[in-house]
């Protein structure tokens, strides 16, 4: 991949913390600095991926951290387990609550626990002041439902998926977009129209690494330096500048997570 030195991406969503990145964790960091990568965030989804998260902000001056529990995990949440969560929330560079939200594709854990979890993390930011990070997979009437009776809450949804009513209910409340690299994808059409229509003051990219890497690199491990890609993407969509991607969205996203 070719240096771009004058652009500065952010990957706002990823788990390096994950044991895909055991092997080579730290050239995976290093690329990222060599490739131009201004900042990361590197998202808690458990309770040990939390705690991880927070070590790697610690470690690294360009990494900061989220912390949550996914709906995946629901089941397992009580709240001894939001303790947890709440006290690393105030350790140094978390800037967010998530990733938290509700999962009816995989449904991994039972709807109503998803939906008691999501509104604690929901509460948790609220009293924290922090935004939060959605999850939303074939969700969006409960996703949305919870989140209206909480406003006003601060939040994007990650790796956006739903339809067109959806993305302008999101944007009426508010909230910030972010699209991963599966935007790349050739069958992405109903995707890549949502990009089109959502205003770039409303987006950031993100990869979600390890999964989700683009077009090109399927079956392969993804890595934050493949923001790159999405962002080719988006400024192909929106008939604007690769840089004027790169340098709005990594604006929104500093803005967003009030990053000094
Ligand atoms: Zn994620």
């Amino acid at each position: 991949m070719e240096n771009f030195p004058h652009t500065r991406l952010a990957d706002t969503h990823c788990h390096l913390d994950f044991p895909d990145f055991d092997r080579d964790r730290e050239e995976v960091v290093q690329r990222c600095q060599t490739e131009g990568i201004d900042f990361v965030i590197n998202v808690g989804s458990s309770l040990k991926g939390c705690r991880d998260s927070v070590e790697l902000a610690g470690k690294y001056a360009f990494i900061y951290a989220s912390v949550g529990i996914h709906p995946h995990e629901a089941d397992n949440f009580n709240q001894e387990i939001k303790t947890e969560v709440k006290r690393l929330a105030g350790a140094d560079k978390v800037v967010a609550i998530g990733e938290t939200g509700l999962d009816y594709y995989r449904n991994l854990s039972r709807p109503e626990n998803q939906k008691a979890l999501f509104i604690s993390m929901i509460s948790l930011a609220k009293e924290l002041d922090l935004p939060l990070i959605i999850h939303n997979r074939q969700a969006q009437d409960d996703t949305l439902k919870l989140l209206k009776d909480s406003m006003p809450v601060k939040a994007v949804v990650h790796c956006f998926s739903g339809d067109e009513q959806f993305l302008k209910d999101c944007l009426d409340l508010g909230f910030f977009i972010s699209f991963t690299c599966n935007l790349t994808y050739k069958k992405a059409q109903n995707l890549k129209n949502l990009a089109k229509i959502t205003p770039l003051e409303k987006l950031f990219l993100e990869t979600d690494a390890p999964f989700l890497p683009p077009e090109g690199w399927r079956g392969k491990r993804n890595e934050p330096i493949y923001v790159k890609k999405l962002a080719e993407e988006l400024a192909l969509l929106k008939g604007v500048s690769f840089e004027q991607i790169a340098e709005v969205t990594t604006q929104n996203a500093r803005h967003f997570f009030n990053l000094t």
